[in-house]
């Protein structure tokens, strides 16, 4: 499946998270959620800590189940799939805990990146390249230990991974978090490059000047509910945002 949508497809709703309800034994992380991606957007998440950010994204990619509510993928209910199958719909996720296998080489971490299509050598052959091309560190350190990279480095190659699947929606998780900022606006070059593809892309952020500085959209939880959407230029304006992060 190409990582591309027709351009006719643009402007179509891909997902839609509706009444999400999450909790964690007593507690509830998000309620009410409701939100929805286009093809070809890239739409954020922002919120201050424990506002319910990782929580949602985590539900939509399957790992987490809802109480309550439904989320769909191009028109599929997908609320109850696994991860895996949540991941061979199209929807692949960049965790913020950037997990590489250390003992492994760059290479053999993108390959694992592929398995969900093993069976098809020429098609992740394809996409490797295609991902060595993009992300050219990656490319020159393909047989380093993946452990020894930098944190910018490694950041680049989780999404990479992620990019294996060839999915048509990434999740990502706080791709900036704990990153100097002369890398994360290289991080968000290479964003930038996968969307040029037409990826369809939900952003959780803390950094939310960044996020919103490249994002078209916003929503902002707060306390696990949606407290704010629209347009990422009139989120950044809007004179409320910091007492949001606030959790007031
Ligand atoms: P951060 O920016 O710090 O990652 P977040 O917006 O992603 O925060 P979540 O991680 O989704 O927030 O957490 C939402 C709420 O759920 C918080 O109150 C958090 O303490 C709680 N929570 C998250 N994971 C668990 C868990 N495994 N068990 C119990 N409570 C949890």
């Amino acid at each position: 499946m190409p990582t591309w949508e027709p351009v006719n497809q643009r402007g179509l709703k891909m997902l839609k998270v509706e009444n999400l309800e999450v909790r964690y034994g007593a507690i509830t992380a998000v309620r009410e959620v409701c939100l929805e991606v286009s093809v070809g957007e890239m739409v954020c998440l922002l919120g201050a800590n424990g506002a319910g950010k990782t929580t949602t994204m985590l539900s939509i990619a399957g790992a987490l189940k809802s109480t309550t509510g439904k989320i769909t993928f191009n028109g599929r209910d997908i609320t109850s799939f696994s991860p895996e199958r949540v991941l061979r719909e199209g929807i692949a996720m960049v965790p913020e805990t950037r997990e590489v296998f250390p003992d492994l080489t760059v290479r053999e971490n993108l390959v694992l990146g592929g398995f969900i299509h093993r069976g098809d050598h020429r098609k992740n052959k394809a996409q490797m390249e295609e991902m060595l091309a993009l992300f050219p560190v990656l490319r020159d350190r393909q047989d380093q230990q993946s452990g020894t990279l930098s944190g910018g480095e490694q950041q680049q190659l989780v999404i990479a991974r992620a990019m294996m699947s060839q999915p048509r929606l990434l999740l990502l998780d706080e791709p900036s978090l704990g990153l100097a900022p002369t890398i994360v606006h290289h991080i968000y070059e290479f964003i930038n490059k996968l969307r040029s593809t037409g990826l369809t892309i939900l952003l959780v952020e803390q950094n939310a000047n960044m996020a919103l500085k490249h994002a078209e959209r916003a929503y902002v939880l707060s306390l696990g509910r949606i407290a704010r959407q629209g347009p990422a230029g009139e989120i950044a304006t809007s004179s409320d945002l910091k007492a949001l992060y606030l959790g007031s």
